[in-house]
């Protein structure tokens, strides 16, 4: 557990602070950093609930649910503050748990295939190229690091963090899925704190953070615009906001894929992956070898998945969003990189900004 939780975590539904509950001893509630070494809960003066398992603190409204054998055990009296909670949030955590379900299961798994020693590039990049894509994107000066709180929102698996991590002063790397336990565990620095959050219900303040990014997400939300405007609330005044987003590709054989989602995203999650692994893979190999370039079947299974298995996958223009960017007061708005299949914007928040 974290020194920092207690100052920046809020409840993700009514914005309060929140109190740290240790399983192991069951003490009463506490804002001691010095104590939180073990599991246990973050309670809030509204009724909610957060478990903490594995170090990891779970902010889903639906997460104390997701744990529940685990909380019954340690919370005396359980089943009131239980009934207590779905009184107040019954509509959105259930909500909730019906649209994350999927989401869950579809990125948590998608990212567990990284979950190994070999080393494996993500979208093409080996780790130095990686790091380099990360600092081109943001295109921030040294200073903007300096004594800078940032977060990754839909952190995945965890790698630009902990490269923020190297600069800032604390970075907080939020997904929805449980790949964050993994990149909590192989994650050695103490300012670099990972946990289960949904975009859509932020547990922190707003204006929190001096650099807010955000890969590859925004997109996988039934509404792009509306998700960029949750994670912008979280940006300070002069702070910076950082998105990457696809962008219309007019290629054919992107455009079959593109098709194909309308059958793909109907099928199991275990049923796509052997599907995949069995057609597209072995023709992703012959063509890499083709063209000299060899990527481990990890890597090209990553790209399909992400490609085919989420619910929502929308493509936008840049200059659509560097409206958004406008709209919500931010200057310096520039596109910092592109490709064939997507783009990264980004601007620092006005300091007369609402
Ligand atoms: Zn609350």
């Amino acid at each position: 557990m974290n020194k920092y939780l207690i100052d920046y975590l809020r409840c993700s539904l009514c914005k309060n602070e929140l109190t740290y509950l240790p399983f192991a001893t069951g003490q009463k509630g506490t804002n001691d950093s010095r104590e939180m070494e073990t599991d246990g809960c973050l309670r809030c003066s509204c009724g909610m609930i957060f478990p903490i398992i594995g170090g990891v603190p779970r902010l889903l409204p639906e997460s104390f649910l997701d744990y529940e054998t685990v909380i019954e055990k340690n919370i005396p009296g359980y089943h009131i503050v239980r009934s207590k909670i779905l009184a107040s949030y019954k509509e959105i955590i259930d909500f909730s748990t019906t649209r994350n379900r999927s989401i869950k299961q579809t990125f948590g798994f998608e990212w567990s295939l990284l979950q190994t020693s070999e080393q494996v590039n993500v979208w093409d990049l080996n780790d130095r190229q990686f790091e380099d894509q990360l600092w081109n994107e943001l295109k921030a000066e040294e200073t903007d690091f300096k004594n800078a709180t940032a977060i990754d929102v839909g952190c995945g698996h965890g790698r630009s963090g902990m490269l923020l991590a190297e600069k800032c002063s604390i970075v907080f790397c939020l997904d929805i899925g449980r790949s964050v336990e993994h990149a909590a565990k192989i994650n050695s620095r103490m300012n670099c704190i990972f946990i289960q959050a949904d975009l859509n219900h932020l547990p922190f303040a707003n204006g929190s953070f001096d650099i807010v990014y955000s890969s590859g997400v925004l997109h996988h939300n039934p509404d792009t615009k509306a998700a960029f405007s949750k994670v912008s609330a979280l940006v300070k005044k002069g702070g910076i906001l950082c998105v990457w987003l696809y962008k219309p590709f007019h290629n054919s054989i992107h455009k079959v894929m593109l098709g194909l989602r309308n059958i793909t995203t109907r099928l199991p999650l275990k049923l796509q992956f052997w599907l995949y692994f069995f057609t597209l893979l072995p023709i992703h190999k012959i063509m890499g070898l083709l063209k000299g370039k060899s990527k481990s079947w990890r890597e090209i299974m990553i790209n399909q998945l992400d490609m085919l298995s989420p619910k929502y996958r929308h493509e936008h223009a840049p200059y659509e969003v560097e409206a958004w960017f406008k709209a919500a007061m931010y200057t310096n708005v520039e596109m910092t990189t592109t490709n064939n299949y997507g783009f990264s914007m980004r601007g620092t928040l006005a300091e007369d900004a609402k």
